[in-house]
């Protein structure tokens, strides 16, 4: 019996200690994600609070994948392993601190702008049109429009695998073009932002602009992921897939968005693998006519089926 046990023991106990909050097994994540592509969570947890959150972290054995409203993400069609955090209602504070503007990382980017314009705070009007979180914005170091959310950032509010808590600074953050320095099984809970003072009429018109100019120009209301690729130095990921050929291209239920060729679009029956694979193809030809290789910006997180 003994040499039984050893044969079926898994690599690490796979059982589910006791977790504070929303704890889910087998969760499809498809529904979390904007591509609605993707298998399913070994156990999907929605914590309580930040104290929940750092005793499941210091309890649970085995790896751990933050997610936010899964606008930046590519879930492979085999699922994810461990545990796959997404934040909810007790991390969806908002609070106006001077110029200052505090916010959950469950909070919706648009919502912590329009509350900043609300408070006459400018700055923050280009999250108004990334549809994603706050934690994802810190994680991801989301902008557009010239402003990224390291120019507003004060310091987030972080939790370790190891069940730590700090709050780090800006600059602890490691900021770069898309990029923090954040390991990717550590969890942002809640971000400062500074904002300027200006009048909220004229705050309000400006996110207006914004959204009128991204509605323009991207396929807002497609399944999709944003932009596909980074910008190279000096140069546009969509100038060179267009330059490619690529615009249009299809695999499966995949295509290249026809109004931004650095989107890719599921028109309904697509599976990761037709995404993650068309994404590869224009990777290829891209370097076959221009000599530049594209880096994947959109995270394709889990396992192929
Ligand atoms: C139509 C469209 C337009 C877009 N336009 C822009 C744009 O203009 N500029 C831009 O920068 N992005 C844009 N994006 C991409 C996306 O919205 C941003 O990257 C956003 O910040 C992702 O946030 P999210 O909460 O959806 O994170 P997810 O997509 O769920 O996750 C993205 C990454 O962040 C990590 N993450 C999520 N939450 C947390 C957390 N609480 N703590 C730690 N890590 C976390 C995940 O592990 C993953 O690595 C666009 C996407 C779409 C679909």
């Amino acid at each position: 019996m003994k040499g039984m046990a050893h044969a079926l023991s898994p690599a690490r106990d796979t059982a589910t200690p006791p977790l504070d909050g929303r704890v889910t097994a087998h969760a499809p994540l498809a529904p979390y994600t904007w591509f609605r592509v993707g298998g399913p969570a070994e156990t999907l947890y929605a914590p309580t609070d930040t104290a929940a959150l750092a005793q499941a972290m210091r309890a649970w054995n085995g790896p751990v994948t933050p997610i936010g409203i899964g606008s930046n993400l590519l879930v492979r069609d085999g699922g994810i392993d461990g545990l796959v955090v997404r934040l909810g209602r007790g991390f969806s504070g908002l609070s106006v601190e001077g110029t200052r503007i505090r916010a959950g990382a469950a909070i919706p980017d648009a919502k912590l702008s329009q509350a900043a314009a609300d408070a006459g705070l400018a700055g923050l009007e280009f999250l108004r049109g990334i549809p994603g979180t706050v934690g994802g914005a810190v994680r991801m170091n989301a902008g557009c429009h010239g402003t990224e959310t390291r120019d507003r950032l004060v310091e987030a509010t972080v939790v370790f695998r190891d069940g730590t808590t700090r709050t780090l600074s800006n600059a602890d953050l490691g900021f770069a073009y898309r990029h923090s320095d954040l390991p990717d099984d550590a969890i942002v809970t809640e971000a400062v932002f500074e904002g300027t003072p200006d009048d909220p009429t004229a705050i309000t018109t400006r996110m207006a602009e914004l959204m009128t100019a991204r509605e323009t120009a991207q396929p807002v209301r497609e399944k999709t992921g944003g932009s596909t690729f980074r910008n190279p130095q000096d140069d546009s990921a969509w100038k060179l897939i267009d330059a490619a050929g690529c615009r249009g291209l299809r695999v499966g239920g995949a295509q290249v968005s026809e109004k931004h060729c650095n989107f890719l679009i599921n028109h309904g029956e697509a599976t990761a693998a037709d995404l993650e694979t068309l994404g590869e193809t224009v990777r290829d030809r891209v370097r076959a006519t221009s000599g530049h290789d594209l880096h994947w910006e959109i995270k394709r997180i889990g396992r192929p089926a």
